[in-house]
């Protein structure tokens, strides 16, 4: 596969990136070890309000990850989620770019837009090997929640992705078991309500206070040991799959094997394009660093922008960059599909 710009990080930065890329006729693909768009904003903190992005008083964080989507409609890129780029290597004047599922791409371009770094799934610590049974039988987040329809599945944690599944799973015919070490729990009380409910009817099991001890099976589950933390007992229950939704970690993860010149955790740019030391490589967003940087959204726009312009150069060595207000510019409109009679 060959991209114009291979965006490491669908965060903020990196979906503004496929706006400013598309605004020059470049294509962009972007890779994301999670399981949705939009970085920090869509995985932190989804409802809070953001009051400083510029023309927009108000917006929560999903809002403002829905917006941009909208705003890269109109352009054509790819949007590779669940894979974790892992490395990349010089081809002549092209990089070539490897994730943990084996995808490679190859581009001029790269754009390191990965913020805090990867956000990892937190798992449990077990004395068995369970890594022949994960993406199969256990999972850490839902692509396609009808796998799990008739089916046996036993949910782990007590914050919103625990609750928020608990009731979506029933509801989609599973047999639900959520399962917390002690009886309160983190989400919103809303949520927790209907799961006490559910409950209550009998219509899910919920097992407090519980701790995993063990996980048992290679190709199927064979059994869950459970350790009650307030009377020490242990039992053992039957799943067809688990779910643990412990939260995330975040790592810097494979950006310090990728030889870059960093100043402790982030990657050093030049302000001119914000590319890194090294020729193709880009950093922009929360993961770069020089003087005066401030880690907000609207730096990040501001330094992807710049550095677009430059890739561009890469891509088409000797032409002349195209400038043209949004406003104005006719080509622009062509490449959003505006006419001015809509
Ligand atoms: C609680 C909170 C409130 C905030 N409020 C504001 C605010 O009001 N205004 C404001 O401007 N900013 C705010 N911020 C900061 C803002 O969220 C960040 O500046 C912004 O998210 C940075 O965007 P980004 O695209 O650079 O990185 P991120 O949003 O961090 O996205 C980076 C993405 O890269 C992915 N990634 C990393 N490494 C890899 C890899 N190797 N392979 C594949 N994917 C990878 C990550 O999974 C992540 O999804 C807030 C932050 C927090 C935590």
């Amino acid at each position: 596969m060959k991209t114009d710009i291979l965006v490491i990080g669908a965060g903020p930065v990196g979906l503004f990136t496929v706006f400013e890329a598309g605004i020059l006729g470049l294509k962009c693909t972007l890779i994301d070890n999670l399981d949705k768009p939009g970085g920090q904003c869509a995985e932190l903190y989804p409802d809070k309000p953001i009051f400083d992005i510029p023309g927009v008083p108000y917006q929560t964080a999903q809002e403002h990850v829905d917006a941009l989507l909208k705003q890269i409609e109109p352009f054509e890129y790819d949007l590779m989620l669940n894979e974790r780029v892992d490395s990349m290597i010089k081809k002549g004047d092209r990089w070539e770019v490897t994730t943990n599922k084996g995808s490679t791409i190859e581009t001029p371009n790269i754009f390191i837009a990965a913020g805090a770094g990867s956000f990892e799934p937190i798992k449990p610590n077990l004395e068995s090997d369970f890594s022949s049974l994960e993406g199969k039988k256990i999972f850490y987040s839902i692509k396609d929640k009808t796998i799990f329809k008739d089916k046996n599945v036993v949910i782990f944690g007590g914050g919103d992705s625990a609750l928020d599944w608990t009731v979506e799973l029933q509801k989609v015919g599973a047999e639900v078991t959520l399962i917390h070490r002690r009886d309160a729990f983190r989400g919103a009380p809303d949520t927790e309500m209907n799961v006490r409910k559910l409950s209550d009817e009998q219509k899910i099991k919920l097992l407090t206070p519980f701790i995993i001890k063990d996980i048992s099976g290679n190709e199927n589950i064979d059994s869950i040991k459970l350790l009650n933390t307030d009377s020490k007992d242990e039992i053992d229950i039957k799943a067809d799959y688990i779910l643990f939704f412990y939260g995330l970690n975040k790592k810097l993860g494979p950006i310090i094997d990728w030889n870059l010149e960093l100043s402790g955790k982030k990657i050093q740019v030049n302000t001119e394009s914000f590319k890194t030391d090294k020729e193709g490589i880009f950093a922009v967003g929360d993961i770069n660093t020089y003087p005066g940087k401030l880690n907000l959204i609207l730096s990040g726009f501001h330094e992807t922008t710049l550095a677009v312009q430059k890739a561009f150069s890469r891509v088409h060595p000797g032409e002349r960059i195209p400038f043209g207000y949004t406003t104005s510019s006719k080509q622009i409109h062509k490449k959003l599909g505006y006419s001015e009679k809509q």
